[in-house]
């Protein structure tokens, strides 16, 4: 921020991603903040009253730096929360956010559709190894929800939309669930990114996001973030960034901040791009279904529209009435989109999920045959319906 340094809450989302967290180098007086790689902080006079695991300040890296800092300071305004932070991967944040907040004995009821990475830590790790209950729950169903509560209720974990199917879940209807029940909410929103969805002002507990994805958008580095209440995160930062070490190199925490600041721009794209592909998508035969919350056909398209402002994402999913080799074929003659794991970059992305995945079972039906999941990037639309097109022809499916 060149001279605004305050009040900057009053300044619109798409101003606060170009200034918030940005200053005035004050000793090269350079326009954009340096990457300071230095790990250590010339400690004062005195240092034996300090407390090494200090995370305020600055002491070392992994208890806090700057570039970090700054980037925080930018995630927290964008998710018009109390307090952030900013760890080395979205896994990160989220195994953070649970080792923090988690105690043996504690329940946890999660989404069907998470991340992979959310299901193995909460259905493999917590549960096994620290005793920690938990229920998987369509939670697309606030009913359902309600009826997993118990009484030692501790977290619900939300992913909305949910990587791989897109399916949504009520932020406002399952914070009050949770808030009754004196548990905490927390909704990873990496697929929506706070451009389209802000779960803290819809009434959630934590906001996550993996920044590796459109909040960073280029495809080159990685990072996460938790914002929430300065409580939560005053313990989350001990515990789990400064006691477990899942520090953000400053290197990547200023490429996030660069990255960040076409987020606004890169959204419309990603959201007016995909509601197109999605439609198109939608108007051939050879395709069994489209999973994209902005189609009308979605399940919970009346919730997300009531929660994702001003768009739905760049990330869609589909089947093709098709076996599982032409699937494989399919991608193959893709020229343009690229096949390979990650979401939200500039680049179109897609993955074929087969048939045989071993959460199958936690989908709907139509899921269950294999199905895509597509990235859309900020190409020309054009050219991205061009290349499905061409290749689909190419295989004889149009
Ligand atoms: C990618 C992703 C993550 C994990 O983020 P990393 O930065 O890869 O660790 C978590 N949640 C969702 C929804 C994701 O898409």
């Amino acid at each position: 921020m060149g001279k605004i340094e305050k009040n900057y809450e009053k300044l619109s989302f798409q101003t606060r991603a170009i200034h918030v967290g940005n200053k005035i180098d004050k000793e090269t007086k350079a326009i954009k903040r340096p990457i300071t790689m230095g790990n250590s902080y010339e400690l004062p006079y005195d240092p034996s009253n300090l407390n090494w695991s200090s995370a305020d300040g600055n002491l070392y890296t992994r208890n806090g730096g700057s570039n970090q800092q700054y980037l925080q300071e930018r995630i927290k305004s964008l998710e018009n929360g109390e307090d952030c932070i900013v760890l080395a991967s979205g896994v990160a944040a989220l195994s953070g956010l649970f080792f923090a907040l988690l105690e043996s004995g504690d329940h946890v009821i999660f989404s069907n559709v998470t991340y992979i990475a959310t299901y193995r830590l909460l259905n493999e790790l917590f549960n096994k190894k620290f005793n920690v209950q938990t229920t998987i729950v369509d939670t697309s169903d606030s009913k359902a929800v309600k009826d997993a509560i118990r009484p030692n209720t501790k977290l619900i974990h939300i992913e909305t939309p949910g990587n791989p199917t897109l399916s949504i879940s009520s932020i406002r209807e399952i914070a009050k669930i949770a808030h009754e029940n004196d548990a905490l909410l927390s909704v990873d929103n990496t697929l929506a990114s706070p451009f389209n969805q802000r779960p803290l002002e819809l009434g959630a507990d934590f906001s996550i996001e993996s920044l590796t994805k459109y909040i960073n958008g280029h495809g080159d580095s990685m990072g996460g973030s938790i914002t929430g209440k300065k409580k939560y995160l005053d313990i989350i930062r001990q515990q789990s960034q400064v006691n477990l070490g899942a520090a953000i190199s400053p290197f990547n925490a200023w490429l996030i901040m660069r990255g960040c600041v076409t987020l606004p721009l890169r959204m419309k794209q990603h959201n007016e791009n995909a509601l197109r592909i999605a439609k198109f998508l939608e108007s051939l035969p050879i395709v069994s279904f489209v999973s994209y919350p902005g189609l009308k056909s979605h399940k919970n398209h009346e919730i997300a529209n009531s929660q994702m402002v001003p768009g739905f994402g760049g990330v869609l999913s589909f089947g093709l009435n098709t076996n599982h080799e032409t699937h494989n074929k399919f991608v193959s003659n893709l020229n343009l989109i690229t096949s390979a794991v990650s979401l939200g970059h500039d680049e179109s992305l897609i993955v074929f999920i087969g048939e045989n995945d071993e959460r199958q079972y936690l989908y709907f039906e139509e899921f269950h045959n294999g199905f895509f999941r597509l990235s859309v990037g900020i190409e020309d639309a054009d050219d991205i319906i061009e290349d499905i097109k061409q290749a689909l022809k190419k295989i004889g499916l149009l």
